[in-house]
């Protein structure tokens, strides 16, 4: 093995030098050899393969060795269980990473190209929904840049999250075959299949040693293939491994009905077993109670799980000590049954006793709660758990008795403790708590900023507080400067390494050297103007895309993220209509020129989501056209939010929109992506809204709302919306233009849902919030009309934001749930032959 790799050395390294010779060699060669294209009939597309291969092939010596060094040492990995990775393009991310854009632009120049033409060709990999699956990608980019030995498991989707396309300013979903062209950045690795079941029945035996044992005799079984793509870490030579299974037809495809003619019946239990990787389910924050969603879960956690003990099994002799080689996290309940597979691979597969296994079982693996909202945490029926995981089921019933007998002998005689902390829910049906077995089968559990956690204690997993307050812990999300910042914004990047040099990218904290400049005319001059092009480069996007023209020395205010009813988009244009009206009842008024820039998908089926971009898009097309209005007002909703367009959005926003009802929202990351692109934030005491607060300073920050305990509060004694819409001339205005139809040519019915949950319901209390809102935005407009103070809040929001680095966030996961520790991987040999070859 070992000289095999040592010869690839030297062959690799004459042809992935760092040159611009090298590299546009390389780029030519890749044209020709990979693409069968040459420059007279290449598309944009061909050029952008070409590149991307050129980009692979400088990753794979670094990638290969920084698996064969896991591999070769006794080291710690994490795994991380995700349903969703929203990676965002790979190319940027890896010339930003290997240092190597300069080098490359002007390789790509050279060739008589632009790359920022070629960056634009890549299909963003839209495996995941929104914040939770954005949240594993920053994850895998900050456990490679710190060295630490990790993997990333989830599913090959075949179509992504869907593409939005507006149409009469409905969303409408556009399938996302980003596999089309091909994805350059995968490696298949079909040698390394593995094989999951599904249905059927058990069957007790005795085993050699006379002992009682459960086999599983499944009805069918798919097989995972895995497709491996490179996670380069910044600045270092750890590339680590993001491996997502798709799925096939197993062995019981059905040869025998193929060849006795019976086509359909062949074909359609292969296709059976393809669909479970087909789709990602477009959910975000809400539960699909759906059996294929349920195959989907358990199909990439055996595959994973399996894969994991494989690894192990290759350096160990038994898998006793798997918690000291392997540390598991579940990014929410999507991979919770990772709880049962992992019992049932060590007792039914490796032979274990319970007690062994439950022991290993529990000191592996970690949870990660994502959501507040109760309606969102999982359950399966009992039923669908037999039809579909029969020995799952036996075993999560095994677990539930020992844990709830447990119970009995901690707290005798608290039978409303056994059933709020059982695994069964009973009811009409009786449904499995996934969040519930995440507990029990985990040595920690963690919320997602510190107000979460608490509420996670003192409310949502109360009674498993009570019983291991040990296991509770607060980890705050973080995103990655590399790709939200450096990438994103490369103008405000050169500016601040210019003054504090390049640490800043791996160590974020040191953004505070930048306080120092905040009186320097000549650095607030530039920071002022680099915020203006970014919005000018947003602003052109806008144009070409939506045809609205936009002031660029208006203040950007803008809201992106997942439409939601607790993010309340609505509350931002109830707002809007405000602003419009006091416009039209004096056309004189002195306002603060704003430009509104929404953008989020709804899930498919959420009705209220989705009539709530149908109000904005109503709203624009009033306000935008309406001669009184003098283009000091714009309303826009950009179509299709994605990482890519993520990095257009933040850095161009003056004002970040992060208003979640108290209590709502865990934590939210675009706040932070904001934050760190310097844009000041209006928003609620919620999430890790509250520690952005913390750091940056109450004076440069825009508060506004109730308190999670004054929801409460009003919730318990019986909030009545009506009382605000009477009581508040203003409020009543904006909720009467809408109902008479001002906003849809005089139809008084379209929009009679949205408003009457308001009316009527106002479960996330934007009428209880509405006048502090509207007080708080005259207060955002006061401090815009003093551009040197805008800017020194700006400035000061940045040099405070080092402690939403996601480096500092897996950092704390390393010290306290993973104890896993970074591994140089070295490349000497390369380097050598790197140095023989050029002398
Ligand atoms: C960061 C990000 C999110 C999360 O946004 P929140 O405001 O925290 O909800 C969602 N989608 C994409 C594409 C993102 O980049």
């Amino acid at each position: 093995m070992e000289t095999s790799v040592q010869s690839n050395i030297k062959i690799e390294d004459d042809r992935t030098g760092l040159s611009v010779e090298t590299l546009k060699r390389a780029f030519a060669d890749n044209l020709f050899y990979i693409q069968g294209k040459y420059n007279a009939i290449a598309t944009p597309n061909d050029y952008y393969m070409a590149l991307a291969y050129t980009l692979r092939d400088r990753l794979l010596q670094r990638w290969l060795k920084t698996v064969k060094t896991y591999l070769d040492r006794d080291v710690k990995i994490v795994y991380y269980l995700s349903a969703e990775f929203l990676m965002g393009r790979h190319l940027g991310n890896s010339l930003i990473n290997l240092e190597i854009y300069e080098s490359v632009r002007q390789a790509v120049q050279a060739s008589g190209l632009n790359l920022d033409e070629l960056l634009e060709q890549e299909p963003d990999p839209g495996l995941g929904n929104g914040g939770l699956g954005r949240l594993a990608a920053c994850f895998l980019d900050s456990l490679a840049t710190l060295e630490i030995p990790a993997i990333g498991y989830g599913i090959r989707y075949e179509f992504g999250i869907f593409n939005q396309s507006i149409q009469d300013g409905w969303q409408v979903e556009i399938p996302d075959k980003w596999l089309r062209f091909g994805n350059p950045w995968e490696i298949e690795r079909p040698d390394a299949t593995v094989e999951v079941k599904f249905g059927g029945h058990t069957e007790v035996y005795h085993d050699d040693k006379g002992q009682e044992r459960v086999r599983w005799i499944p009805s069918h079984t798919a097989i995972g293939i895995p497709f491996d793509t490179p996670v380069p870490g910044y600045d270092t030579n750890t590339v680590n491994t993001l491996r997502l299974w798709k799925a096939e037809a197993g062995d019981d495809f059905n040869f025998q009905a193929f060849n006795a003619g019976d086509y359909d019946g062949a074909v359609s239990s292969k296709m059976r077993s393809e669909t479970i990787s087909k789709v990602l389910y477009p959910n975000d924050n809400t539960p699909q109670g759906r059996q294929l969603r349920l195959e989907q879960q358990i199909f990439f956690v055996s595959c994973s799980l399996q894969d994991i003990i494989r690894n192990h099994l290759r350096k160990y002799k038994n898998l006793e000590n798997l918690h000291e080689t392997a540390a598991i996290q579940l990014n929410d309940t999507h991979p919770a049954i990772s709880i049962a597979e992992m019992m049932r691979l060590l007792l039914d597969e490796h032979k274990m006793d319970w007690d062994v296994a439950w022991r290993i079982t529990q000191r592996t693996f970690a949870y990660t709660n994502h959501t507040l909202m109760p309606e969102a945490l999982e359950r399966w029926t009992v039923s669908l758990f037999s039809s579909l995981l029969p020995r799952h089921l036996e075993i999560i019933y095994e677990i539930n008795n020992r844990f709830l007998n447990d119970v009995k002998t901690w707290y005798p005689g608290d039978d409303a403790l056994l059933s709020r902390l059982s695994l069964i829910e009973e009811g009409q049906e009786k449904q499995v708590r996934m969040a519930h077995l995440a507990c029990v089968g985990s040595h920690s559990v963690n919320g997602v900023a510190a107000l979460h956690t608490e509420l996670l204690k003192h409310d949502v997993l109360k009674d498993f507080y009570k019983l291991w307050p040990e296991k509770f812990i607060n980890k705050t999300n973080g995103v990655t400067p590399r790709r939200w910042v450096l990438l994103s914004n490369p103008k405000l990047s050169a500016l601040i390494t210019a003054k504090i040099g390049k640490t800043w990218l791996t160590h974020l904290d040191e953004l505070r050297k930048l306080e120092a400049y905040t009186d320097d005319p000549v650095f607030c001059k530039d920071w002022h103007q680099i915020k203006r092009e970014n919005k000018a480069k947003l602003a052109e996007y806008i144009q070409y895309h939506s045809g609205v023209e936009i002031n660029v020395d208006s203040l950007f205010d803008i809201q992106v993220k997942r439409i939601h009813e607790y993010k309340r988009q609505h509350l931002a244009i109830l707002q809007v209509v405000g602003l419009y009206i006091k416009i039209k009842n004096n056309p004189n008024i002195d306002i603060v020129p704003r430009t509104f820039i929404f953008g989020g998908k709804a899930a498919p089926g959420y009705f209220m989501a989705k009539l709530v971009i149908k109000l904005i898009n109503s709203v624009a097309n009033v306000v935008n056209k309406d001669p009184d209005v003098r283009n000091r007002l714009k309303v826009v909703f950009l179509p299709n939010f994605s990482a890519s367009l993520g990095q257009l959005i933040y850095p161009a926003a003056d004002l970040s929109e992060q208003i979640s009802t108290a209590g709502k929202e865990a934590s939210g990351t675009g706040n932070m992506k904001f934050t760190m692109n310097g844009a000041l934030t209006i928003g609620t005491l919620d999430g890790a809204n509250i520690e952005i607060r913390e750091e940056v300073g109450d004076e440069n920050f825009f508060l506004f709302g109730l308190t999670t305990p004054e929801v409460y509060d009003m919730k318990a004694k019986g909030y009545n919306p009506q009382h605000f819409y009477q009581t508040n001339p203003e409020l009543k205005a904006v909720i009467d233009r809408i109902s008479m139809g001002y906003f849809s040519s005089g139809d008084t019915e379209l929009f009679k849902p949205l408003i009457d949950s308001l009316m009527y319901h106002d479960d996330y209390m934007l009428f209880a919030d509405y006048q502090a809102y509207v007080d708080c935005q005259e207060r955002v407009s006061e401090t815009y009309r003093d551009q040197k103070k805008w800017t020194k809040m700006a400035i000061l929001n940045v040099a405070r934001s080092g402690k939403f680095s996601a480096d500092r966030t897996i950092k704390e996961y390393c010290d306290e749930i993973w104890h896993a520790k970074p591994v140089k991987v070295s490349l000497e040999e390369y380097t050598q032959a790197h140095a023989t070859l050029k002398g």
